[in-house]
């Protein structure tokens, strides 16, 4: 492609509300244009971004054997109803009626229309394994849409969802969809980390993430720099404190009216598991020696919320806001948190967060909880807890744990049979006995690993895109584009270029300084540029390396040579 072609608007301008690289680089190098809360325009740029992305998550998929389909963006309420999400998933479920008054959601995952496509498509187990997956419009109506492409509200994911006969075999598939999303990842040339995910209150099935290690990570992720264990902080402070913490729960001292062991709220919170539930056990120890247990519920709606914390006889606070939650090591939401402690509550209220007291009521009645006077609490601090730390030896060889950040790039998980049970969708088993089948889901936020990558490359003045994401991988710049000479040999090595298979762009505009079009080069991150400028007398052109910005001069006819 030529620039003088391309719709490709750069601009010094970054957005006031901007404070990641890649929402600043996107916007400002004409990768994307912002048209309201979370809702993005791709541009010419942005585009071949997203779709050579797009191309390595479906070959990698294919190769795994799964089908590729397309789910409606608009999916019918009573899907949703049937499943029993419409009231759970809360706000982020964006719902709408039709002329005639019918309700509509717009797609936010597509557990249940999947499942009604294959219902009563597949009856035989003999029809089993089957992953059918789509690269397809997301909606989510995000509380805080914010970072650019990073927390959209309209985004692009993969999703996958798989069928199996036996649990042994939706283990498989998982594993394979682990391989499969690690060839992704590696592909994209991005450095990242599988990490234990917390799938839901205690357990049950297993879930992992996929972070791309970036500074700028929304997820703090515990890493072992000696092997390769990883866990969300959810998943890697409950674990070396699970039994201490389910011990010091200690049910049978508060009124739990509908679960009266660990493993009937275990349970209660995994029936509302995935999108609905997340809940994180963490004991903490307060200076003065008083243990509690903090018991984070992230459900997708007040109601889920305050239906798990009467589960475990909890109290609800609502709000916690994200520094506070992020200072216990739990991970920061637009959540209510319960502090689940034997004998004392736990409340925080953000009217009161100025002071960071821990213990703080919204009124005079929270600070006395079941006969127990909160206000002793007053003035403890989070940085009074004692949390898992950098440098605590656990659970996998006993290298010293390491925080870093993380952005979540892909979430797979074992869903078992909470979907085609809700939604009666059975299989004939070998003996002719009708069952539930098992499923998995498994999700990669295509348009998120667009600014994912900026994360992990850029500096201060702009992208660095690695090989597979790049625009175009090579810039021919023609530094004067009125001299005809100079322009000759940039469509030559152009046309070389391309003829070798190599995307390029050639900078061919006459109205654009030699300056400027650096600029261009440098924000929008080509990894090479090759300059067609003044030392073509000497018939040598320039190669630039983007990543490290060094520059080499090369023969007029070795430049190609230099880049395959
Ligand atoms: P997060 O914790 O960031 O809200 P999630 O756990 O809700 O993500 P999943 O339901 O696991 O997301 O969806 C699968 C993938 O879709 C995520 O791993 C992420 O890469 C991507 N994704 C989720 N929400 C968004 C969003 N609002 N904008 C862009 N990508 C998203
Ligand atoms: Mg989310
Ligand atoms: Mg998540
Ligand atoms: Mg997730």
């Amino acid at each position: 492609m030529k620039f003088s072609n391309m719709f490709i608007p750069t601009t010094k301008e970054a957005p006031k509300d901007a404070t990641l690289a890649s929402h600043q680089y996107l916007v400002r190098g004409a990768f994307v244009s912002q048209t309201g809360a979370g809702i993005y325009d791709f541009m010419p740029l942005g585009k071949i971004v997203l779709e050579k992305i797009r191309a390595v998550v479906k070959e990698e998929m294919d190769k795994s054997g799964a089908n590729e389909v397309q789910f409606g963006f608009v999916t019918p309420l009573s899907y949703w109803d049937e499943s029993g999400r419409s009231a759970t998933m809360g706000n982020e479920l964006l719902k709408f009626k039709d002329r005639k008054n019918a309700d509509y959601v717009l797609s936010p995952t597509n557990e249940e229309a999947v499942v009604n496509m294959i219902k009563n498509r597949i009856t035989s187990y003999k029809d089993l394994p089957v992953n059918l997956y789509q690269i397809n419009t997301k909606f989510r109506d995000e509380a805080r849409p914010r970072f650019g492409l990073m927390r959209g509200r309209e985004f692009l994911m993969k999703d996958a969802y798989s069928f199996h006969a036996s649990k042994e075999d939706l283990v498989r598939e998982f594993n394979l969809m682990e391989e499969t999303y690690k060839n992704v990842y590696n592909r994209l040339g991005l450095d990242f980390r599988v990490v234990e995910a917390d799938s839901g209150a205690i357990g049950g099935s297993g879930s992992k993430e996929f972070h791309v290690l970036a500074n700028s990570g929304e997820d703090t992720i515990v890493v072992c720099p000696s092997c390769e264990y990883g866990a969300n902080i959810e998943a890697a402070v409950r674990k070396p404190n699970k039994k201490e913490a389910l011990e010091t729960i200690a049910l049978e001292k508060v009124e739990t009216p509908n679960c009266k062991t660990i493993e009937e709220v275990s349970e209660f919170l995994n029936a509302d598991s995935y999108y609905s539930m997340k809940a994180v056990m963490k004991k903490a120890v307060y200076e003065d020696k008083t243990e509690v247990v903090l018991f984070f519920v992230r459900g997708t709606d007040e109601l889920e919320e305050t239906k798990a914390c009467n589960a475990v006889g909890a109290l609800e606070l609502e709000d916690a806001n994200d520094e506070d939650l992020e200072k216990a090591g739990l991970v920061a939401g637009y959540c209510g948190i319960v502090g689940l402690p034997e004998n004392i509550q736990v409340i925080i209220d953000n009217e009161l967060k100025e002071d960071n007291n821990l213990v703080c009521g919204a009124n005079e009645e929270n600070y006395h909880y079941k006969g127990v006077d909160l206000t002793s609490m007053e003035g403890l601090t989070f940085d009074d807890l004692v949390t898992v730390q950098e440098g605590d030896t656990c659970s996998c060889c006993g290298g010293r744990l390491e925080y870093t950040k993380g952005i979540e790039a892909g979430h797979i998980f074992q869903l078992g049979s909470k979907y085609s049970e809700a939604l009666d969708a059975k299989f004939l088993d070998a003996n002719g006995k009708a069952q539930a089948f098992e499923m998995g889901c498994y999700g990669i936020g295509v348009s998120r690993l667009v600014a994912a990558v900026i994360e992990q490359n850029h500096d201060e003045k702009g992208c660095i895109w690695t090989k597979e994401t790049a625009p175009f991988l090579v810039d021919v710049i023609v530094s004067n584009a009125k001299k005809e000479e100079e322009l000759e040999v940039g469509e030559k090595i152009y046309e070389e270029l391309k003829a070798n298979g190599i995307d390029t762009i050639l900078d061919d505009r006459k109205n654009a300084r030699f300056g400027f079009k650096m600029g261009d080069f440098e924000l929008i991150g080509f990894p090479y540029a090759i300059v067609i400028g003044k030392k073509l007398k000497e018939g040598k052109v320039e190669l630039v390396n983007r990543k490290t910005l060094e520059k080499t001069e090369v023969e007029i006819e070795n430049a190609v040579s230099q880049l395959l």
